[in-house]
């Protein structure tokens, strides 16, 4: 599918719930709730997964809210693996839960993990996810390390809560092959709107000098990548502030109630549920891929109508 810029846009971010088993601080407010009744099914899904693939979709990344609170989850990586257009599916997780199902995700053909781990100090993980417990990524990672997966850590920073633990983190890429990505915060809840909590991408090179930039492992990757002498994984810092790469995105998104969304910074949405069991549903796509906005609008005061849990990080 190409949007009127032309952009080729094959990948696919699906979200399959807004439910989540922690809070982090800037991802959603602490008394928010979340609807489980307006989820799409596995059913749904698949309805929705053949006509994407038809229309040029190859690649899918499921997330959420957290994709593991979804008792089918199994289930629907078996349904998209089960398109041979479809070449490549991963997933982002908080790994809470995640070593026991990844033998049998990894099964049913789930590829590659991306997981959120914001700081490597127990107590001050439990405090930015409000109740995560870090033993589990450990034990997560360490399943992925057994099952041969590749894992990338996502790493959001927030000035005055984990930035002191940046140089732990580029010890782990130093020492490890982990792509540990560090990840501007976004204008997502009320704390992603403080600019001043915000840590530039920049300022991560002004501190580590060392650092040089490396060819990205795929063109259309929102991370540029970083390493130094004797690294045995990388940094990625994904700066879509600082640093807009819209004109690269390769991405549309499904949100777990039936929204396409074109970008993740504009709330311009499409609902399909309407569109479900009518064959104009492929055209009702095309029509919205070929719209995508140019860019994202969190230059512009932008303070998002749904918050990330709700969209699908
Ligand atoms: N629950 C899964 C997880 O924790 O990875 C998947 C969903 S989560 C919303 C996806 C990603 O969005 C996580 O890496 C999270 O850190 C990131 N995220 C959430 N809110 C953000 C914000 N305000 N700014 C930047 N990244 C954010």
């Amino acid at each position: 599918m190409r949007d009127w810029m032309g952009r080729d846009l094959h990948y696919l971010r699906v979200s399959l719930t807004e439910r989540c088993n922690l809070k982090c601080i800037y991802c959603r407010e602490e008394n928010a709730h979340c609807k489980a009744k307006k989820e799409l099914s596995l059913e749904e899904f698949t309805r929705l997964m053949q006509v994407f693939v038809a229309l040029g979709v190859t690649k899918v990344r499921l997330t959420g809210g957290e994709p593991l609170v979804r008792r089918d989850l199994e289930q629907i990586v078996r349904m998209t693996a089960g398109f041979p257009q479809i070449r490549d599916i991963s997933m982002t997780t908080n790994a809470q839960g995640l070593a026991d199902r990844l033998p049998a995700l990894h099964a049913a053909g789930l590829r590659r993990i991306n997981i959120s781990l914001d700081s490597l100090d127990p107590a001050r993980y439990r405090r930015m996810t409000r109740g995560g417990d870090l033993s589990e990524v450990y034990k997560g990672m360490e399943a992925a390390a057994r099952e041969n997966m590749p894992v990338k850590l996502n790493v959001v920073l927030v000035r005055g809560e984990n930035d002191q633990e940046i140089d732990r983190f580029i010890a782990l890429a130093r020492a490890y092959p982990i792509d540990v990505r560090f990840i501007e915060l976004m204008p997502f809840s009320a704390l992603g709107t403080r600019d001043d909590r915000r840590v530039p991408g920049q300022e991560i090179l002004e501190r580590h000098p060392e650092l040089h930039p490396v060819a990205p492992h795929d063109v259309s990757q929102p991370s540029q990548d970083y390493q130094a002498d004797g690294f045995a994984g990388r940094v990625g810092l994904i700066n879509p502030i600082s640093h807009k790469f819209c004109a690269d995105c390769n991405r549309i998104r499904l949100t777990s109630d039936g929204k396409l969304r074109m970008c993740l910074g504009d709330d311009h949405e499409t609902d399909l549920r309407p569109w479900m069991n009518d064959r104009r549903l492929a055209q009702v796509i095309r029509d919205a891929v070929y719209h995508k906005p140019e860019g994202h609008c969190f230059a512009h005061s932008y303070h998002a109508a749904r918050t990330m849990n709700q969209i699908g990080g």
